[in-house]
């Protein structure tokens, strides 16, 4: 993506080209349009001099609405601050001027996220000019600002591991380097959340921005590292890791590229943790299955969708989400008939086509087959090119309607290998699932893909036509 840096340069451009709507002489308001991506920005600049200072704002309005609620009020409590310095200021004897500029950088910017630097350089008399720096970064879905306690997971160590690499990266600075034993330094990275609230992400990198004087004396600045997302990427949170990934735009009348998505997070195996399968049927779903999405990923917690092939053109999004999240993807035939009674051209067409239609949306994988109503005879496994799964843990989910009979049936019915039938097309299973999710935790299971519990302690590979409902020790 296309960064835009409005800094000293554009200033100067902006006195000689940009003078669209003067407000008084010598002062400016503007707005310009720019794209990033297939993203509108609109690009506020008000420049100001008088006889006593200057000030120059830039700052984007996008369309999200709370975003520009915070910028606005962010630009319009420091230009406040700055006013009322001077006021307090000028009527010494001066003979300079005071000087406020304003600017930013995007980082990321797509219809799920934005993620901006800004930077504030503050002159006031003295020798020095004063610097600031805050990021924000904005879940557009979710309409809330993220801190960086969002983009990892609860559990992690993640200040620990960000420490250990500023020291790294800082240490690659040459001016940081005689600064090793200095305490500002020592102190400016320590695993403390705010040493390292200002942050930006872009498609493959987390940057960290420290103030002037966190890690060194004035000399050093306030200097940024890079940290690559390979870095890190088992210490991120599901939901979002996926922004550092370069996203694909999917336009309606845009071919979905061919190619595998990467999927992070690969968790260890726990083999003192029971295992337990969620598995989702008759999906994709407009609302239902992204609000699944979002309660898994609260949990660091993986499953499977079993989806409908004639859904698939309508929410590739979600498919992709599904991959980027870590969870599987399984065929649940095109359009949900009873497999046993059809003929064999017809069960392979059922089949085939969204096993193409996956593939389509999140490149080739290994697949896995659920027959609808998991309807299978000797006839229909011979035919099946793939593994069989159907589940032992039916939470009947499809006929209660019932958020507390779903948990119920969860906490009655589960054992360390099971494989848990759900769909994710009722509001009421989209209820049942924090709780039942929670318990499940408590009660020391992980939650895993259907491919991950059956092949745990590297058992033989799933055979195709064979039936599988749980895994066996
Ligand atoms: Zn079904």
């Amino acid at each position: 993506m296309k960064k835009i840096l409005l800094g000293v340069g554009l200033l100067i451009l902006l006195f000689v080209y940009g003078c669209q709507q003067t407000t008084s002489e010598g002062n400016i308001a503007k707005t310009e349009v720019q794209f990033i991506g297939d993203q509108k920005v609109l690009v506020e600049s008000k420049i100001v001099e008088d006889d006593f200072y200057t000030y120059s704002l830039h700052y984007p309005e996008i369309e999200a609405e709370e975003w520009n609620k915070e910028i606005t009020e962010w630009v319009e409590g420091r230009l406040h601050r700055f006013l009322h310095e001077v006021s307090s200021l000028r009527t010494k004897d001066v003979h300079w001027q005071f000087e406020l500029h304003i600017d930013f950088e995007m980082f990321h910017l797509s219809e799920r996220f934005i993620s901006m630097k800004m930077r504030e350089s503050k002159f006031l008399g003295g020798a020095n000019t004063e610097q600031r720096t805050v990021t924000f970064n904005f879940d557009r879905i979710e309409k809330r600002f993220l801190e960086l306690s969002d983009v990892f997971q609860k559990r992690s160590n993640y200040l620990q591991t960000l420490s250990e690499l500023s020291y790294e990266k800082l240490m690659d600075i040459p001016e940081m380097q005689e600064l090793v034993w200095d305490e500002h330094f020592q102190s400016g990275i320590d695993p403390f959340e705010e040493n390292f609230a200002a942050f930006t992400i872009d498609e493959n990198k987390l940057h960290l921005f420290f103030q002037h004087y966190q890690v060194g004396p004035r000399s050093v600045g306030a200097p940024s590292i890079e940290i690559e997302v390979e870095e890190i990427s088992s210490l991120l949170n599901n939901k979002y890791a996926s922004l550092f990934l370069n996203e694909k735009q999917h336009d309606e009348n845009e071919q979905i590229e061919n190619e595998p998505m990467v999927t992070l997070d690969v968790t260890e195996p726990h083999p003192d943790k029971k295992q337990v399968a969620l598995t989702f049927d008759d999906g994709p779903h407009p609302t239902y299955t992204s609000q699944v999405l979002d309660i898994l990923s609260q949990y660091e917690a993986r499953a499977t969708f079993f989806v409908l092939g004639n859904r698939i053109e309508f929410h590739p999004e979600l498919l992709i989400r599904m991959m980027q999240e870590g969870h599987e993807i399984g065929n649940h035939s095109w359009s949900h008939p009873k497999f046993t009674n059809l003929t064999e051209q017809e069960i392979l067409s059922q089949l085939n086509k969204t096993t193409a239609e996956i593939e389509k949306v999140v490149g080739q994988q290994e697949i896995i087959v659920r027959p609808p109503y998991g309807d299978t005879n000797e006839f229909v496994q011979q035919l099946i090119p793939y593994p069989i799964i159907t589940w032992t843990v039916d939470t009947e989910d499809w006929k209660s309607r019932d958020r507390d009979q779903i948990i119920q049936a969860v906490k009655e019915q589960v054992f360390d290998g099971a494989i848990i039938l759900m769909h994710d097309i009722y509001p009421s299973t989209v209820a049942a699932l924090d709780e039942a999710i929670d318990w499940l935790i408590e009660e020391n299971y992980e939650l895993v893909t259907v491919s991950e519990l059956l092949v745990r302690n590297n058992d033989e590979a799933l055979e195709a036509g064979s039936v599988y409902s749980s895994y066996k020790k």
